[in-house]
């Protein structure tokens, strides 16, 4: 569309521009910014691994993990949340906010890492042949 039909749409129907920092409406399914889930994040870093654009950057050690998203290195391509097995990250449906510093909306976040889950209590041992244990008793009368 370009400019004259746009102010010609504007002067008769309904406006077609928003004033800032309002945002465009979207349509549904449309991917805005990277929302993370900090509470639900395992450290697995396969969102960094899918990240091409290098916009989620993920810095693991022993006791702590640090990941951190850059929507101005973003294509909203989406990988990262579709490959979050432990569904962390999403994509919110709004059209990304209009921002003027560069890294303005740049965010990171410092984890400590769960303990490892316990191992599973063992099995406890069969008492013997219950019915072993009958004929013993019979033998004893
Ligand atoms: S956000 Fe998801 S994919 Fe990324 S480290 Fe956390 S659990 Fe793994
Ligand atoms: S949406 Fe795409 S570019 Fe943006 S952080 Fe996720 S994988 Fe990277």
């Amino acid at each position: 569309m370009n400019i004259l039909t746009m102010l010609m749409n504007n002067w008769i129907g309904h406006s077609l521009t928003v004033l800032y920092p309002a945002r465009p409406a979207v349509t549904k399914g449309y991917r805005g910014l990277v929302i993370f889930d900090e509470t639900r994040c395992s450290g697995c870093s396969m969102c960094a691994f899918h990240c091409t654009s290098r916009a989620i950057e993920f810095r693991g050690a022993k006791t702590e993990y640090k990941w951190s998203y850059d929507p101005g290195q973003c294509t909203y391509c989406g990988r990262c949340a579709d490959g979050c097995e432990s569904h962390a990250l999403s994509m919110e449906q709004a059209c990304p906010p209009i921002y003027l510093t560069s890294g303005a909306l740049k965010c990171s976040y410092t984890i400590q890492r769960k303990p490892p889950a316990p191992p599973p209590a063992a099995a406890p041992e069969p008492s013997g042949n219950p019915q072993q244990t009958d004929s013993t008793a019979g033998d004893a009368q």
